[in-house]
C-alpha cells in the first residue's frame, strides 16, 4: 500500500545515490541518465560547484521572509536578466507558479484578458496553467477551465492571424514544446507572432522553463531565433534540482507588479537562489555553451546515422540536447527495455522518445547511450518487418 496519491505512473527504479551522467538504484543497478531530472540537472547529479555553495549558504542562514533584502537574489536576478536581456525578476518555487506570475502581469499591464496559448504546449497543472495548456487529456474531469485562454494549431500562421485581436493581453508558447514532443517552432512563424503582438499591444511570453538555462546550446532557446520577449519564465533547470522558478520581464513592466501585488512565501529561497547562481555562472560562460552546441551536434549526428534507417524510426528532432526520436511503437515498452539495458530516457507527446542528457555529459557517456538506443531500437525494428 502507498501512502502517496498516485499520481505519477511511476518506473520500477528506486534511486539510492546519482554522480555526475549515472544513478544507482537500490538493487545496486547502475544507469546512464539522458532525463537529467526532467531537463532539471542539467549539470549531471551533484555538481561540484554548485554544491559547494549551496553548502556554503547552509552555513549562513536557510530562510528569511521577502521583507528582507536577500542580497543574494539580487545576485541571482542580475546574472539572469543579463543572460536573457531583460530587466526584471519575480522568483517563485516552480515552473507552473513562474507562469502564474506571467499571465497575471500580462493581465495586469495591459488591462485585458485573453490569452492565446497554443495546440500540444505545456505550461504547468495549476488551475490557470493547466487551462493555458493546449492537450485535453491534462484537463479531463476538472470540470469548467478559466475563459481567459484561446488555443490555435502550433506553427499556423493564418489561424493564428485570425484569433488575434485588440483584446489579447499576451500569446505564451514554447519556442520548442516539450511536453507535447519536441516541437521546434518554425522561424517565420515565430517571427510573426511577435509581429501580431506588436500590432495589437500583446504580450509575447516565452515559456522556457524546459528549453532555458542551456538546455538548447544558448542561454535561452528564444534567442536561437533572435526573438525580442517581453516576458520569459525559467524554471526546471535553473537550480540544478533545488526549487526554483523565474519570471523574467522587461523593465516597464515593473510598476505593475508593486507592493501587494503578487508574492511568496518561500520564493527566492537563500538555499535554491545559492544553487541558481553557481548554475548560471557556470552554464552561462560563453566557453562552456561552446562545447555544448559542439557536443550536442556531434551526438545529434551520430544519432541520426545509426538510427535514421531503422523502419520505426520516423524522424528525429530536436535543438541542442533537446532531443525526440518520433518512432512507430509503443513507447512505454520501448523505455521499459531501454531502463533494463542501464539507460533512462523519457517519452514527450504519443510517439516521441526524448533525451534529455546532462549538459555535461562526455562523449563516451553520450555514444554509450547511442548504442543502448540502437540495440533496443534495432530489435524491435526486426520483429516490426
Ligand atoms: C515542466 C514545465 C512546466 C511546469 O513546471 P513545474 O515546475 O512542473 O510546475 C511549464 N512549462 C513547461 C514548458 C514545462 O516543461
Amino acid at each position: 500500500m502507498s501512502y502517496l496519491f498516485p499520481t505519477y505512473a511511476k518506473w520500477e527504479v528506486a534511486p539510492n545515490s546519482a554522480k555526475g551522467t549515472y544513478l544507482i538504484d537500490e538493487t545496486g543497478k547502475q544507469y546512464l541518465d539522458f532525463t537529467s531530472g526532467i531537463g532539471v540537472c542539467n549539470l549531471g547529479h551533484q555538481p561540484q560547484e554548485v554544491k559547494d555553495e549551496v553548502l556554503k549558504q547552509l552555513d549562513k542562514f536557510w530562510h528569511v521572509s521577502n521583507l528582507f533584502q536577500i542580497n543574494q537574489q539580487e545576485t541571482a536576478a542580475k546574472i539572469l536578466a543579463t543572460a536573457a536581456n531583460l530587466d526584471a525578476v519575480f522568483f517563485a518555487n516552480s515552473g507552473a507558479e513562474a507562469n502564474e506570475a506571467a499571465i497575471k502581469l500580462a493581465r495586469k499591464a495591459t488591462g485585458k484578458s485573453k490569452i492565446i496559448t497554443f495546440e500540444k504546449s505545456f505550461h504547468g497543472r495549476t488551475f490557470a496553467t493547466m487551462a493555458a495548456t493546449g492537450q485535453d487529456k491534462i484537463k479531463q474531469g476538472f470540470g469548467t477551465m478559466l475563459e481567459t485562454f484561446v488555443y490555435v494549431p502550433y506553427n499556423d500562421i493564418t489561424s493564428l492571424e485570425q484569433a488575434m485581436d485588440e483584446n489579447v493581453a499576451a500569446v505564451m508558447l514554447e519556442v520548442i514544446q516539450g511536453e507535447g514532443g519536441i516541437n521546434v517552432g518554425n522561424e517565420e512563424f515565430l517571427h510573426e507572432v511577435e509581429k501580431l503582438c506588436k500590432k495589437f499591444q500583446a504580450l509575447l511570453i516565452i515559456d522556457e522553463i524546459q528549453t532555458g538555462v542551456g538546455r538548447t546550446g544558448k542561454p535561452f532557446a528564444f534567442q536561437h531565433f533572435g526573438l525580442d520577449p517581453d516576458i520569459i519564465t525559467v524554471a526546471k533547470g535553473l537550480g540544478s534540482g533545488f526549487p526554483i522558478g523565474a519570471m523574467v520581464g522587461k523593465a516597464y513592466l515593473k510598476e505593475f507588479f508593486g507592493p501587494g501585488s503578487h508574492g511568496s512565501t518561500f520564493g527566492g529561497n537563500p538555499v535554491a537562489i545559492a544553487a541558481a547562481i553557481a548554475t548560471m555562472n557556470k552554464i552561462f560562460d560563453k566557453e562552456f555553451l561552446e562545447e555544448i552546441n559542439q557536443k550536442s551536434q556531434a551526438f545529434t549526428e551520430e544519432l541520426e546515422n545509426s538510427l535514421q534507417q531503422l523502419p520505426i524510426v520516423k524522424e528525429i528532432k530536436g535543438l541542442g540536447f533537446m532531443i525526440g526520436i518520433d518512432i512507430q511503437g509503443d513507447i512505454p515498452t520501448l523505455l521499459a527495455e531501454l531502463r533494463e539495458e542501464g539507460l533512462l530516457v523519457l517519452s514527450a507527446g504519443e510517439s516521441v522518445i526524448r533525451l534529455l542528457p546532462p549538459l555535461t555529459a562526455s562523449i563516451e557517456e553520450l555514444k554509450e547511450g547511442i548504442n543502448l538506443i540502437a540495440k533496443v531500437l534495432q530489435k524491435h525494428s526486426l520483429t516490426a518487418i
